[in-house]
């Protein structure tokens, strides 16, 4: 498959707790005009359990540590925190085409956007569950999935993908980044879910270290991209349970939840 000259890009891979010679204000420019960034569970005000830069709103913390810790990821990623697009996530398979940030009231629940508004971030919530950033540069195009278990057997990624595409983009030209998530090892599941999701996405079929039944949920992502003809740019080596520095709710079940950030050049 013969790509556009679109495939320079950088993926920021955390904002709370940058590597050495990422500190201060994390460097967002590349060619392509696309960028895709992941947050980490440092550099925020929030107290334990959602310690420290949790960006969810719906999961118990203090409102106004979410608000600041909303506006310095924003700060670190030189976007405009009023105007990035969040979802009332709910496990579905719902898209919401999106020209600007929500007004005013309740947010939609959805657990996918799109939008042809060069310059306006999407943005997934999760804490295990799988990210899924795309951008068509070419088209002007950007879309952001929250896959779980749930979302990937309701078919959450195809659908995004069909949004992105209707409106222009191009599958050969979109990139994909597949932000930290729980691996296929750590989650397991009872034999029957297992059969269920692998007989949709044969992909996600895994076992444990003990060899249990679990589910690989992003190789299955990776998977339904693949049929799609999009190719996966980027994918997070993270394992979300195992990692001291991400928020897990296998792991911790009152936690605080990673952003991922996805946006176009105005
Ligand atoms: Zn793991």
């Amino acid at each position: 498959m013969t790509r556009h000259d679109v495939t320079q890009h950088e993926v920021i891979p955390v904002i709370g707790n940058p590597a050495p010679h990422r500190r201060g204000v994390p460097d967002v420019a590349h060619a392509s005009g696309a960028h895709f960034a992941f947050t980490d569970r440092w550099g925020g005000v929030s107290a334990a359990p959602h310690a420290e830069l949790n960006l969810g709103g719906a999961v118990g913390d203090d409102p106004e540590a979410v608000r600041t810790n909303r506006a310095r990821a924003a700060r670190a990623l030189g976007i405009d925190a009023a105007s990035v697009v969040w979802m009332n996530q709910v496990h579905g398979k719902d898209v919401a085409v999106v020209d600007g940030p929500w007004q005013t009231g309740e947010i939609p629940a959805v657990d996918a956007l799109v939008t042809a508004r060069r310059g306006l971030a999407l943005a997934v919530l999760t804490a295990d569950c799988t990210p899924v950033l795309l951008a068509d540069p070419v088209a002007g195009i950007a879309g952001a999935a929250h896959a779980g278990r749930p979302g990937l057997l309701a078919g959450v990624v195809p659908a995004v993908v069909g949004e992105m595409l209707r409106l222009g983009a191009e599958p050969d030209r979109i990139l994909a980044h597949i932000g930290p998530s729980v691996c296929g090892p750590c989650y397991e599941v009872p034999e029957a879910m297992r059969a269920e999701v692998a007989e949709a996405v044969p992909e996600a079929w895994a076992t444990t270290r003990r060899g249990t039944p679990a589910l690989d949920i992003a190789g299955g992502v990776r998977a339904q991209l693949g049929r799609l003809g999009v190719a996966v740019a980027g994918a997070s080596a993270v394992c979300t349970l195992e990692s001291a520095d991400h928020f897990s709710y296998r792991r911790e079940h009152t936690t605080g939840r990673l952003a991922s950030y996805v946006w176009l050049d105005g």
